[in-house]
């Protein structure tokens, strides 16, 4: 074990010195075997969550024992080691990371590395506890938030998410605003659920100076509903949106998946996450892991590495650095999802609460 892992939670606040230190330590990059920089880690904190929506899991989910999950320390060293090797982009995800206890300790320790060897440091959030959290986080150096939201009826939230929680989560979003923090909002477009609210749901996003991002929805998990009968192609949803707006495609990339559009009546820019119909790999620049420290070199995927046995050995930083050496040369080239047999197991047996998104 080194320094960091023997620290406790409140300790993990480096002070400027250590965070400077560890920008010369830059080692080589993640380049995989497509040729594909890898620059941006999506780290999931916890598994658990708050809301239980209909396409993520089931009402009754099983979770996993605390102890598997990475203790604060591990999860700080191991993204040391990703930014070792050049990944200059963090979003903390989940499950909902803000149900986790003392996660600010993270954002905050994290956060010391922005302007050095950390570029962005980001999160995707459900927002139930947002409102509590948004000033913290904009002070650890938090800029931009990923915020959740598929509908802006309260009974049809409570439907969606299984939670009556919608005033809380539009609460947050209004601190996250109030506090300085750039909003993006996702949306997963739903079969006959939320496909006829879509348009009032980004004009009201865009009045509020948010961007939007649409989402199809993948066939991660079990979660008790036929997978086809939740699936709404977004080339329908374009062209519905195009029969009453002006879509003009834009060149912005966030550095993730998303093509994106400005809509010249709302004055704001949506974006299409669409991985069955329009496949999203080529540029990949990610990787993801779980809150036990699995290495998911691709959503799509099942290969991974352990990270969590590295992180746990003699010597954890050789043994990460070869994890990741391992992870560049099995990460695949695409990922094969299908969403056209009704009635087949999911595409994978993970939710997609334990990559994050
Ligand atoms: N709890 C946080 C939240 O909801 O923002 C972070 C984790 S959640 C798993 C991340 C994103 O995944 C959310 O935007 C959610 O809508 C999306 N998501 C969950 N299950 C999905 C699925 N099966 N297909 C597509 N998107 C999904
Ligand atoms: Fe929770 Fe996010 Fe999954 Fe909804 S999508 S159940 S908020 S992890």
């Amino acid at each position: 074990m080194n320094d960091v892992t023997r620290r406790t939670p409140d300790m993990l606040v480096l002070d400027d010195k250590q965070g400077t230190a560890s920008a010369s330590r830059v080692r080589a990059p993640l380049i995989d075997a497509f040729q594909r920089r890898i620059s941006y880690l999506r780290l999931s904190v916890t598994d658990r969550c708050d809301l239980r929506c209909t396409y993520c899991m089931p009402e009754r989910m099983t979770f996993l024992p605390k102890r598997e999950v990475l203790t604060l320390e591990e999860l700080y060293e191991l993204s040391s080691g990703f930014i070792d090797r050049g990944v200059t982009k963090i979003r903390i995800t989940g499950g909902e990371p803000l149900v986790r206890r003392d996660i600010m300790d993270l954002f905050t320790a994290l956060g010391r590395r922005l302007g050095h060897d950390l570029e962005e440091l980001t999160l995707t959030t459900n927002a139930t506890q947002l409102a509590g959290h948004a000033d913290a986080l904009a002070k650890a150096g938090v800029r931009r938030v990923n915020i959740s939201l598929d509908t802006l009826d309260r009974a049809r939230f409570a439907e969606l998410t299984r939670r009556d929680a919608l005033p809380q989560v539009l609460e947050g979003i209004a601190a996250a605003k109030a506090a300085g923090l750039k909003v993006k909002l996702n949306a997963v477009a739903l079969l006959g659920v939320n496909e006829h609210e879509l348009t009032d749901l980004i004009a009201w996003a865009h009045g509020e100076g948010h961007d939007v991002t649409l989402i199809e929805v993948m066939p991660l998990g079990d979660v008790e509903q036929e997978r086809l009968d939740q699936y709404l192609r977004l080339d329908t949803v374009r062209t519905r949106l195009e029969e009453r707006w002006s879509l003009t495609d834009n060149e912005h990339s966030s550095g993730g998946p998303a093509r994106y559009v400005d809509i010249a009546e709302t004055g704001g820019r949506l974006g299409f996450i669409t991985p069955h119909s329009n496949n999203f790999c080529a540029t990949c620049n990610r990787l993801r892991v779980t809150a036990t420290g699995q290495l998911y070199p691709c959503l799509g995927g099942s290969e991974r590495v352990d990270l969590r046995a590295a992180l746990r050995s003699d010597a954890p930083q050789e043994q990460l650095e070869e994890a990741l050496n391992k992870t560049m040369l099995i990460k695949p080239e695409r990922h094969h999802f299908r969403m056209d047999k009704r009635g087949a197991d999911p595409a994978l047996a993970r939710h997609m609460s334990m990559t994050g998104g």
